[in-house]
């Protein structure tokens, strides 16, 4: 299973793609979206948690493995990545776990809460684009910690529940929920970014503006 957490202030393709980009590259059975309450490293989201949740499961209808996961939204105070994987990997047993991150946050793991007990609860797959030219280097405290845990294939991560780290090149998006949020804020058209079924709700809920 793929966990890949977010905002999702709103969903669009880019997080679509890179979830089905994941289910296949690395084979798994679902790819859950969860969208965080309290992001504790970033401000407030500009859409609730009810409309952000709806507009995931009107995203996610009728794609086979991807599935939107609401427990974050339950649950009070910050939104830390480590009790999410705790409280799933109770449920799992001993099923490979995969939290899926794109570079820039797997760069910010170490400000993370508890970020090496991370690795005892799932591996780590970051989601890599095209290297950017000058892309800086890992933090050495990372750098030092993911020494060793690299995989070689992505069937190792099959192979064990948790652990492991595994860069999965993914082709670019250049999508970002800031820029669509500016897009809706000026009256502009956000079609092809974002699925119909999103752009309706959005439209219907007058959300996005000001
Ligand atoms: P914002 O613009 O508000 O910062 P965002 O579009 O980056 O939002 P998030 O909710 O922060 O969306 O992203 C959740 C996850 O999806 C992160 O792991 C992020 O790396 C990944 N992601 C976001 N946009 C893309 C994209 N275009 N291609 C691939 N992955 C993406």
């Amino acid at each position: 299973m793929g966990i890949l957490g977010g905002t999702f202030d709103p969903v669009h393709v880019g997080h679509l793609r890179a979830a089905i980009e994941m289910r296949d590259a690395l084979d798994l059975a679902e790819v859950r979206l969860v969208p965080a309450h309290v992001p504790p490293h970033r401000p407030q989201p500009a859409a609730s948690a009810e409309h952000r949740l709806a507009l995931l499961r009107l995203a996610v209808r009728g794609v086979p493995g991807i599935r939107v996961d609401e427990r974050e939204l339950g649950r009070a105070g910050p939104s830390y990545t480590v009790d999410t994987l705790t409280e799933l990997r109770a449920e799992l047993g001993a099923r490979p776990l995969c939290l899926l991150v794109g570079e820039d946050a797997f760069r910010g793991l170490p400000t993370w809460h508890r970020w090496q007990a991370l690795f005892e609860l799932a591996h780590v797959v970051v989601m890599q684009r095209p290297p950017m030219p000058n892309s800086p280097d890992l933090p050495a405290v990372l750098a030092k910690f993911v020494a060793g845990r690299e995989a070689h294939s992505p069937s190792a991560l099959a192979a064990a529940p948790a652990g492991l780290v595994w860069r999965q090149a993914i082709p670019p998006l250049d999508v970002s929920a800031t820029r669509i949020r500016a897009v809706l804020r000026a009256g502009h058209s956000a079609r092809f970014l974002m699925t119909d079924s999103c752009l309706r709700y959005i439209r219907g809920h007058h959300l996005y503006t000001d």
